[in-house]
């Protein structure tokens, strides 16, 4: 557990989250303009996107069936029958005049996420999932003497996640939005790049001394990096503490995070829900799903990461080797394909060391590894049946990367195969024991350390080909 250390003592850090997630779909929410990322200003707004009187939304089903999808994949409860609410407030962003969101009724309801932190198995409960749109974005850099709105964002279909207060420090809350993320794009319902806005967070903080109520909340908004988050939860966990240490009170309110200065500060107090006058839309019926559509959205899921990295374990791939695979569906993929009908640790070896060493340097993903999967198998295929040695493996990778090459024609072209022929390493065997007489005479006094020079000379002398278990063998039967 995370602590923050006051002058009266520890204390603890309550949090929980609030993401929105930008749904993975073509067009809106209740409209057909596109959502594409980085467009012109105003390019992709429709007449409903831009409130225009007697415009009625439609919704998108897609969007619904992502919405369930994302339930499904975090074991939450499915609600057949949603409603969709008006949330007023006033803002130039919002021609509307209130969002169209889900309030008592949402699609989904309970579920929970398992972390795995250092310390052990956590599970962090999900209180529920809800539709709702983006709003617009207000432009002040374009002229010093205005602002603008640009609409694009206007009615894109979000998923609020929200989460219970169950995590007790900025780890957590990290590991959280990585598994979160990583489930997300299992299942493709979002594309979770904070970077580009189609993940953000909301974190709630409160403190309190172990085992006391729980404390007063602040939110804090504008998180757009785990870093950040982890960052804005520690500077906002010590400056409660400090108030509460002087005698002063916690007021619930919403703050803005400053990455420059990595502090928080007041950006509006904050407002109940009776402010923003939930009502549903009468413009929507409410959302009526069927058992037998939940069950058939439920058999199309993907194998999740808890249960594939389950599966790896039962490969003989440790937790943490594991869990580094299982982080990307990508990698996942990758690994898949390489391991087929291969030694399972030993690609896992290949991939994550090997590869994964060789594309850093390059920074490409691995979607874009100039050795396929099908070629990685190749090359661990060729180590297995002894065909070469691990050593000889990293330089035909090396060219398999430069060149994109197969192991095989590189093995062969430059006659690398490992020589398991005992005659010819017979031969060299021969050739070291008569050119060392004198480390021969020693080895054979009692200095047993000795051996392990031979084999070093052997396969010198073969250039790295000679099996080196027949090179132990035949160096043994001669040696004695
Ligand atoms: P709202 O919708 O007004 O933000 P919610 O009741 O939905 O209020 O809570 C929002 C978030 O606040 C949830 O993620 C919840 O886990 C978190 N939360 C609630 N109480 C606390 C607390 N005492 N400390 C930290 N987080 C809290
Ligand atoms: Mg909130």
């Amino acid at each position: 557990m995370q602590t923050v250390k006051g002058k009266t003592g520890d204390w603890e850090i309550i949090l929980g989250l609030e993401i929105h997630a930008q749904i993975a779909s073509k067009s809106k929410l209740f409209s057909g303009s596109s959502v594409k990322f980085g467009s012109e200003p105003n390019s992709q707004v429709s007449f409903v996107d831009a409130a225009m009187p007697g415009m009625l939304p439609v919704i998108n089903e897609y969007c619904i069936e992502q919405a369930v999808r994302t339930g499904l994949a975090l074991n939450a409860k499915i609600n057949l029958y949603s409603v969709f609410d008006r949330k007023n407030y006033f803002y130039a962003d919002l021609p509307q005049g209130y969002q169209i969101s889900q309030y008592l009724d949402p699609i989904v309801g309970k579920g929970e996420i398992v972390l795995d932190m250092p310390e052990g198995k956590k599970t962090v409960g999900i209180t529920r999932i809800h539709m709702e749109q983006d709003a617009g974005k207000s432009l002040h850099d374009q002229n010093p003497r205005f602002s603008y709105i640009d609409l694009n964002r206007s009615g894109v279909a979000l998923m609020e996640i929200v989460t219970e207060p169950d995590m007790r420090s900025s780890e957590e809350a990290v590991e959280f939005m990585k598994k979160l993320r990583t489930i997300l794009r299992y299942i493709g319902s979002c594309d979770a790049d904070m970077e580009k806005g189609m993940m953000r967070c909301d974190a709630n903080v409160s403190v309190r001394k172990p085992g006391g109520e729980l404390g007063t909340r602040c939110e804090i908004k504008n998180l757009n990096s785990t870093g950040n988050i982890k960052r804005a939860i520690e500077y906002e966990a010590e400056r409660q503490v400090e108030i509460l240490e002087s005698g002063g009170k916690i007021g619930q309110e919403t703050r803005l995070f400053n990455a420059d200065s990595g502090t928080t500060a007041t950006m509006r107090t904050k407002e109940d829900a009776h402010d923003y006058r939930y009502f549903p839309d009468p413009d929507l019926l409410p959302l009526e799903i069927s058992q037998e559509y939940v069950d058939k959205i439920k058999a199309s899921l993907p194998e999740l990461p808890d249960a594939k990295k389950e599966r790896y374990k039962a490969l003989g791939l440790s937790d943490y080797d594991a869990g580094v695979l299982v982080a990307e569906q990508e990698t996942t993929a990758y690994f898949d394909e390489a391991a087929k009908g291969r030694d399972a640790k030993l690609v896992s070896n290949w991939l994550t060391v090997e590869l994964f060493g060789r594309l850093n340097k390059v920074e490409k993903p691995i979607t874009e590894s100039p050795v396929s999967a099908k070629q990685l198998g190749e090359l661990v295929g060729l180590i297995q049946d002894n065909t070469i040695s691990g050593k000889i493996a990293k330089d035909v990778f090396e060219i398999m990367f430069e060149t994109g090459r197969n192991a095989g024609e590189i093995v062969e072209e430059k006659g690398w195969k490992q020589v398991t022929d005992t005659g010819a390493i017979e031969k060299i065997v021969d050739e070291v024991i008569a050119a060392n007489p004198d480390k021969v005479a020693d080895y054979k006094g009692g200095k047993d350390k000795l051996f392990g020079f031979f084999v070093g000379q052997v396969l010198k002398n073969s250039g790295g080909k000679a099996n080196p278990v027949i090179v132990n063998e035949l160096l043994k039967k001669k040696l004695s």
